[in-house]
């Protein structure tokens, strides 16, 4: 016990020599800019492009992917101690996005020998960048309605249709996406290719959203080329490895460490801003009760990680993990308007900090988190279903 706390503390020395080396002092001190800058959308530049690239090199961005595709090679252990220096430091991972938390490990999972060598290391890198074709106008909930069809064309496959809400599509340089190639059945109807998004049959148009920015797209396929290398599992294979995509995007939004709903502190907002002292008691129970949820949160979150060991495949329960973070994040965000008063309401102009404009438009896009990796009512039916053991009430007796 003694030696791997000893090897581990060694580690701790290392990453923490190497970060002080390679995150350029610009990054340093709030998480938010790297995430800020990788939202943006378009090519990294500047210090954020340093960083990717430095990262990427060192495979510390994907940090327990193997070796033997640019990964970092690091145990659990070792990955959380990299990720408390980070946080030491206050500084983000710069290689996020689809591929790494959700179109890597299914690859890594499923994908052939060529495939991993072909996709991994771009995305280890962060060079490319990869968006999730799953919705259609048609298929949410019911994402095994999906239509857009994929045919054999000889040395190729062609798809055509249409895909909505695709996150990040208008800057994504791929795609993973579900696709039809058999009408005569349903889940058993669905494969799993990968498309590229730089040719000329593929067109996305930007959706704006309340919050005022376009984060994602209508995509439509016509006559798009697909490479027969590109399937991923057997043919009308795909619906197994699209479900364990959704259990890969399900972990990160449930926190996989942190609630959503802003970074600042609910005890240090009422003291900057609360100022009445009608519904002062009220408010304080509220908060605590938020942040003893969001502490719960976490240690469970850890719990159920260490409990895990050396399994990293998520489960179903990740369903519970993406419903109990969500909604304290919401409440969060809730919160954070209702101490700021009417400075929380502010949307330009510098009668307004920009952490006030930030808490806004942070409350509204949080609206997002319970909809999308499948709505809260859904995860509800899984848990009932595969957690609980509860008969499915659309099937009858
Ligand atoms: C910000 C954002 C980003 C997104 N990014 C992507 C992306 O990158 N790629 C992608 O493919 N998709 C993406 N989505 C789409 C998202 O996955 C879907 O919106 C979601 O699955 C719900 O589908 P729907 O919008 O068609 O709603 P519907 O399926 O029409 O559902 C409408 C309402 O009915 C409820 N409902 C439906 N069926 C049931 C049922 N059986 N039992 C109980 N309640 C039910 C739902 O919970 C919901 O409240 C994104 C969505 C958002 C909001």
């Amino acid at each position: 016990m003694a030696d791997k706390n000893d090897a581990l503390e060694a580690f701790r020395a290392e990453a923490r020599a190497w970060l002080e080396e390679n995150v350029p002092q610009s990054l340093r001190g709030n998480p938010d800019k790297v995430l800020e800058a990788f939202m943006a959308g378009e090519k990294p530049t500047g210090d954020f492009d340093l960083w990717r690239r430095r990262m990427g090199e060192k495979g510390w961005g994907a940090p327990t992917w193997p070796k033997a595709y640019c990964g970092g090679g690091l145990s659990p252990a070792q990955a959380r101690v990299l990720a408390q220096e980070m946080a030491a430091m206050g500084v983000a991972n710069p290689i996020i996005g689809m591929g790494t938390s959700m179109f890597g490990p299914t690859l890594l999972e499923y994908g052939t020998e060529e495939q991993k060598q072909r996709h991994i290391p771009s995305i280890v890198r962060g060079d490319l960048r990869w968006c999730q074709g799953y919705s259609e106008p048609g298929a949410g909930s019911d994402l095994a309605a999906l239509q857009t069809k994929l045919e054999d064309a000889g040395d190729h496959w062609v798809v055509n249709g249409q895909k909505i809400w695709t996150s990040g599509a208008q800057w994504a340089d791929w795609c993973f996406c579900l696709v039809r190639t058999d009408t005569s059945r349903k889940h058993e109807g669905i494969s799993f290719v990968l498309i590229n998004m730089r040719q000329p049959g593929v067109e996305t148009r930007p959706i704006r959203l309340i919050a005022g920015n376009s984060p994602f797209c209508e995509t439509f396929f016509t006559n798009a080329r697909v490479e027969k290398t590109d399937m991923v599992g057997p043919l009308n294979g795909g619906w197994t490895i699209g479900k364990r995509l959704l259990q890969h995007e399900r972990s990160g939004q449930g926190g996989g460490g942190r609630v959503m709903g802003g970074g600042a502190s609910l005890p240090g907002l009422l003291e900057t801003y609360w100022t009445q002292p009608d519904g002062e008691e009220d408010i304080r129970t509220r908060m605590v009760g938020n942040l003893v949820d969001a502490r719960a949160h976490a240690l469970t979150l850890q719990r159920a990680a260490s409990e895990a060991k050396g399994n990293q495949n998520p489960s179903a329960a990740t369903s519970i993990m993406k419903n109990s973070g969500t909604r304290i994040g919401q409440e969060k965000a809730e919160l954070t308007l209702e101490l700021m008063g009417a400075q929380g309401l502010g949307w330009e102009g510098e009668a307004f900090t920009a952490d006030e404009r930030g808490a806004v438009r942070g409350w509204l896009s949080g609206k997002a988190t319970t909809i999308y990796g499948g709505s809260f009512e859904i995860q509800n039916n899984i848990i009932s279903k595969r957690i609980l053991g509860l008969p499915d009430p659309t099937k009858s007796a």
